[in-house]
């Protein structure tokens, strides 16, 4: 692949964004050589076996050496640390990105360790499954999604166009913004959904008088929904909610205080709160469905 727009692409994690975006640079023909590193001696075969990749090394210096682009596709918690130990062997000119669903702490973590010549553009796609694992992947994954990049204040305008340019062959829509700003939208559009099904599905197990056997049979529609989100990777999810802590509880605090007065017009048999309630969100679920229609 001689006119690929990168020479040598590194991923730093194989899981499911790692191995999606192996597949999705394949399919549209990026790279001319995609590197792999994982933590895992078996996730390294997988990724081999399955051809996600042209290559995979035990150390992360060597995979990184010589890339024009480095993917991080880790764990939130993990990337500075894993920006520490590339940095020595990072090439001059090179970007380095990551997937993290969180990113003001990921660039706090990150920034420090990114030599001088290096590019660091933070970058996140809106797209998942509940699945993790290099046999996971798909190519599809990112198609029609959206990718949130929040480049640096400083950084070079080239780098974040190249980067676009990248995930918009991926399949992703790119939009860029603060990372501040990211933080909040995550948080109420994804972050907030998960907590709220882990709770749920949580309280369901707990709750006296209804047996496990019970929930898992009669388990239909909504709660169906949400034993499917609940079913998310628990290191991620861990991750997450340790570092975009201040943006959670901002949309926690209003979110409680809307149940509160749900609960209050339940209480009060108030039919009017509710049905107005209900309307309007219904009318939210229109308008998604339209955008989307019209992508
Ligand atoms: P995943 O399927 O669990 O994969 C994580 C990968 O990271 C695995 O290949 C794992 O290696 C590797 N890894 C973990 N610790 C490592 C270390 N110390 N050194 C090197 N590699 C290490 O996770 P994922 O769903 O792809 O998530 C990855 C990132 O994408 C996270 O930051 C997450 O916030 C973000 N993200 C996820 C979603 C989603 O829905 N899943 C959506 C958007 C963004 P082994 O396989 O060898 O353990």
């Amino acid at each position: 692949m001689a006119d690929a727009p990168f020479e040598k692409v590194a991923l730093i994690g194989l899981g499911l964004i790692g191995s999606s975006l192996g597949h999705a640079m394949k399919r549209a023909g990026i790279a001319s050589h995609i590197a792999g590193h994982a933590r895992s001696k078996e996730t390294l075969q997988t990724a081999i076996d399955i051809g996600f990749v042209d290559s995979v090394c035990e150390d992360m210096g060597k995979a990184v050496s010589g890339a024009d682009l480095v993917i991080l596709c880790v764990p939130v918690g993990i990337c500075g640390s894993i920006c520490e130990q590339i940095a020595p062997d990072l090439k001059q000119g090179a970007i380095v990105t990551d997937v993290g669903s969180v990113k003001a702490a990921i660039i706090a973590d990150c920034e420090r360790h990114i030599p001088a010549g290096v590019h660091f553009v933070p970058g996140h796609p809106m797209a998942g499954t509940e699945f993790s694992g290099p046999a996971s992947g798909f190519a599809e994954l990112f198609d029609s999604r959206w990718c949130l990049l929040t480049p640096l204040p400083d950084g070079d305008p080239l780098a974040t166009q190249k980067l676009i340019e990248f995930w918009q062959a991926c399949g992703a829509n790119v939009e860029t913004m603060t990372a501040q700003h990211h933080d909040v939208v995550a948080a109420i559009t994804s972050h907030l959904p998960h907590l709220i099904a882990f709770n749920i599905v949580g309280t369901a197990d707990d709750i006296e008088g209804v047996a496990e056997q019970e929930v898992i049979k009669y388990a239909a529609g909504g709660f169906r929904d949400f034993t499917r989100i609940a079913a998310s990777d628990p290191t991620m999810w861990r991750d997450v909610f340790l570092h975009n802590k201040d943006a959670v509880l901002e949309v926690l605090e209003r979110f409680n205080e809307d149940l509160g007065s749900l609960t209050k017009a339940i209480k009060q048999s108030d039919g009017d709160k509710l049905f107005e309630q209900f309307e309007r969100t219904r009318h939210i679920r229109q308008n998604i469905l339209d955008d989307e229609s019209n992508q």
